[in-house]
């Protein structure tokens, strides 16, 4: 069989389309799904289609991770450079690079104190593939090897992979392709919106926390090896823990030996107002998972950030046999550091809180929709949680959800997305006020239209 090669620069959006419907399978594709947007173009907060039609991005490249938004020239420069230089060698073993040195050493100081080691992958998923085989690896080193269960959360999201999708406490991502990993146990998560559902009249605290000790009791507190968690879930909804959540978790998991992991793959660098999220929440995490928005998406990167013991601890003997062939990429490295620089020279992490303050005055007209349960804003992350009915508080189907969002791309050209029953937005943190009140103003009067027609 011979295959035609096509330019795709000179096709149709219609040819694209077609051929992508025969060629390629998105993540997350389903039958409900027949249409196609082909982004070819983007710039600042603002991406173009292949029919040339300007869109303005509210999602950060879709997946919470442009921090710098897109199309910056120096990035590219900057990845340009090192392929000049060193396109790749391998960070095995005895192999390093400058670029791996340097981004290490910069991570070290942006971190919680005596978290200084660091171990490079491609991506969030591996990211904590690796938090968890560390995890393990640390306890069995001390002579623990028992500590193998991992406790995480429903609503959590750690990945797509068997170890860290069997963390995602997301029932679709399960379906069919078990069995998962084995010694994976899932709590409640902090869901105030939710809170009578889950913990009747108490204390939502009390309730997590009192769950946690039991699961901890059941397992055998010797047998679990860390709890992992996002300090604020994305995925689940942009859900923010009571201020005394994450304090008392330690001290539960510190009783009994248990490491904490920090997922801050979507959280980390500036998303939510710091560096890193799990400091302003006092979760003095053992481990902090990151990819994203290390790079802004501009190379697929990631970050395991460990407590210097840990780190110690899995090198020791015949060492950490884990690795991917692109750990510590120089491009990728060299990316993230004149990344890194960007965020640092324009305060981003600062224009985050300030487009979550815009993001509150924008949604406020929301309060007054009926199919509108919960409107939640967490620096440059908002979740806007739909509902079927107010009173009962159930759950907007989902095909509802995204038919919204496709409404609100179609009207006004802004792009947000559908996740479970939530409207996410994770504009890039460069995002400036006109554009959040452009953003809120196209979602309100969809939100608004749809429901008055009932
Ligand atoms: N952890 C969290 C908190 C995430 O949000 C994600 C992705 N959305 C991941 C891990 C997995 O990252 P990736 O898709 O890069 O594998």
């Amino acid at each position: 069989m011979t295959i035609t090669p096509i330019r795709t620069q000179s096709a149709s959006s219609t040819e694209l389309e077609d051929l992508d419907r025969r060629h390629l399978i998105h993540p997350l594709q389903a039958a409900a799904i027949s249409d196609r947007l082909v982004i070819v173009r983007g710039k600042g907060c603002a991406v173009w289609d292949a029919d040339g039609n300007e869109l303005l991005d509210a999602t950060g490249g879709g997946l919470w991770h442009s921090h710098v938004g897109h199309g910056r020239r120096e990035l590219a420069e900057a990845a340009a450079k090192q392929i000049e230089q060193l396109e790749y060698f391998t960070s095995y073993q005895e192999f390093t690079n400058d670029k791996a040195i340097e981004l290490a050493v910069r991570l070290s100081g942006l971190a919680p104190a005596d978290l200084n080691k660091v171990f490079f992958t491609s991506g969030g998923s591996e990211s904590v593939e690796t938090a968890i085989k560390a995890a393990r690896l640390y306890h069995a080193r001390r002579g623990q090897p028992d500590r193998t269960w991992i406790i995480s959360r429903l609503y959590g999201y750690h990945g797509a992979n068997y170890g860290s999708g069997t963390l995602t406490g997301f029932e679709p991502m399960h379906l069919s392709v078990g069995p998962n990993l084995p010694h994976v146990e899932k709590v409640s998560p902090p869901y105030l919106y939710r809170a009578a559902e889950l913990y009747g009249d108490q204390d939502p605290t009390d309730f997590l926390i009192n769950e946690l000790e039991q699961t901890i009791e059941r397992l055998g507190p010797g047998n679990v090896a860390a709890m992992i968690g996002e300090p604020v879930m994305g995925g689940g909804g942009v859900l923010t823990p009571p201020a005394d959540y994450w304090p008392r978790v330690r001290e539960v998991l510190n009783k009994h030996g248990i490491l904490l992991i920090a997922d801050e793959v979507i959280t980390a660098f500036g998303r939510t107002g710091a560096w890193f999220d799990s400091a302003q929440r006092d979760m003095d995490p053992d481990i902090i998972t990151t990819a994203k928005g290390i790079t802004s998406g501009y190379f697929s990167f990631g970050a395991v950030l460990l407590r210097d013991g840990i780190g110690d601890a899995i090198t020791e003997d015949y060492g950490f046999f884990h690795g991917y062939t692109f750990s510590g990429h120089p491009v990728g490295a060299a990316v993230a550091l004149a990344n890194l620089d960007i965020m640092e020279r324009e305060d981003l992490p600062a224009n985050a809180l300030s487009i979550g303050d815009w993001f509150r005055a924008g949604l406020a007209p929301l309060a007054d929709v009926p199919t509108v349960g919960d409107v939640r804003v967490e620096g440059a992350a908002a979740a806007i949680e739909m509902v079927a009915d107010r009173q009962t508080r159930e759950p907007m189907a989902f095909p509802d959800v995204f038919g919204l969002t496709a409404q609100i791309r179609a009207k006004h050209g802004v792009i947000t997305r559908p996740y479970a029953h939530n409207i996410i937005l994770s504009p890039p943190l460069t995002m400036n006020e006109d554009e959040v009140r452009r953003a809120s103003a196209a979602i309100v009067d969809v939100l608004t239209q749809t429901a008055a027609n009932g």
